[in-house]
Formats: C-alpha cells, structure tokens, sequence
C-alpha cells in the first residue's frame, strides 16, 4: 500500500509540472507487490520458471473459449494468447509479452495477500461458515491456492462484465458441510476450486455464457437443476486428478448452454 501512495504522489507532482516531468513518471522502476510477489525479469514465450507460474495463476482466467491456461510454469502460445488477452482488456500493448506494464497492471490488481483485488479469501471460504481450508479432500495448502487460481479468473470474468461487483454465494465447502447442504458428493466445491456468483447488473445467463472465456471448464447455470439463481463455476479440467473428470462439462439450457 505504501508503494501505491508513492506512485500516486509522485504522479500528482509531476501533472502539476509542465513537459518533460511526465516522462519521469513512465521512466519510474516498476512497482512492487507488497506482500506478495514480485517478477524480477520480462517474460516471453520459451521461458520458464516459478516466476511464469506466478504469471500464469493471474492471467489464467483470460484463456480461450473453452480453452484453460496450464499452470506449469513454461511459457507456451498458450499463455502468450492469455496475457494478450489480459494487456487487451486492460488497455495495454497486446504483444503476449509480460514486461513492466504488464506487471505493473497485476501488482495494481492484487493485494498483499496476493488475492486479485475484487475477491478475497474469506469470500471463498468454507460455504457453512467454519473457515480455515481443511476438511477436504485435499490439503488446507492445496485448497487454499485452488480458491486464488478460482479468484484470478473471477476477476477476468467481472472485468468481462463492466468490472461491477461479482457476488460469491458459496465457494469452498469442507466434507461435512457439503454433506450437511446436500451439495453433489463428488463437488468441485470440496476441492476449492468452485465459486457460486450472483451480479446486480449481468444476468445469470450473461455470467454463464461470459464464463465459457474465463478459463472454467464446469459451469452450471439456469436450466440445470438447482441453478436458477446463481452460476457455478469451476475448474475441474486442470484441478481434478481423477483422469475421467479431466474435461469440460457446462449446462445452462436456458442460457442456450
Ligand atoms: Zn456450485
């Protein structure tokens, strides 16, 4: 946060002198991420590294129709598309190539938490209100970084959608819970990779169909069972290790789904 108010006075100054003090404020080092991560070199396609998987949780949501972003740390057409996708929304050169304004639009997007700004932990967590990660089937750990590749994409989803709030009805569930709410047995919920949205100003079926090019490979909206006020949306296709759900499965029949 400090960075930020820097930044913002430093800029505030530089308007209030004429000409060439402008060229300061581009000319600056890149901002920092806070508490959270912070890329030390541009990247392009054929590079590697924990610094390309830190990239790609963030631009995940920004995948192709029907299409998910792999989260393995290389530097594919896959990924260069998606932060194409990503400058294009934001208003930056699109040339697939993550340098200091690509970064700089992330580092503005996240806080320190490293959870994309207009989502939160706690607005994924346990659906029935206990909190804290555990109870699934997989680990807290696993859990936990499965609901913020969930809120990357929710992110690109709700800037898709005029950047109005997304609301998350029901995010990660523990075993007991999703029994107790009688939520499917094998749902993604368990596995804190599913997010139930609501919006004010998008219907349903917009969310839905908008979600088909934000990286989710389940969605169920209305027209299936129990989804006629809300849309589920998950990632079943990267985050599941059974091999048989390893696919794309979306229902919304009264959305044309
Ligand atoms: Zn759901």
């Amino acid at each position: 946060m400090r960075v930020n108010t820097l930044k913002r006075v430093a800029v505030a100054f530089a308007l209030a002198l004429p000409g060439a003090a402008i060229a300061t404020v581009v000319a600056a080092p890149p901002a920092h991420a806070d508490g959270c991560y912070t890329w030390n070199r541009t990247l392009s396609q054929g590079r590697s590294g924990e610094d390309v998987r830190q990239l790609q949780i963030r631009v995940a949501g920004w995948a192709a129709y029907r299409d998910i972003v792999k989260i393995d740390g290389r530097y594919g057409p896959e990924t260069a598309a998606a932060v194409r996708r990503f400058q294009s929304a934001y208003g930056l050169r699109a040339d697939g190539i993550a340098g200091p304004q690509t970064f700089a639009k992330i580092y503005d997007l996240q806080d320190s938490d490293c959870t994309p700004k207009h989502f939160s932990y706690a607005e994924l967590d346990n659906g029935c209100g206990k909190g804290g990660w555990s109870g699934g089937p997989l680990s807290p750990t696993a859990t936990r970084q499965n609901a913020l590749r969930t809120m990357w994409k929710l992110e690109a989803l709700r800037r898709s959608l005029g950047d109005k709030p997304l609301y998350v009805n029901s995010g990660f569930r523990a075993l007991a819970c999703n029994r107790q709410i009688g939520g499917a047995s094998e749902s993604q919920h368990l596995y804190g990779d599913a997010a139930d949205v609501t919006s004010r100003t998008s219907s349903l079926c917009q969310v839905a169909r908008s979600a088909r090019s934000h990286g989710f490979s389940g969605i169920f909206g209305p027209g299936y069972p129990g989804h006629s006020n809300h849309v589920h949306v998950d990632s079943r296709r990267e985050n599941n290790a059974d091999a048989a759900s390893n696919t794309t499965v979306w229902s919304a029949s009264n959305c044309g789904i």
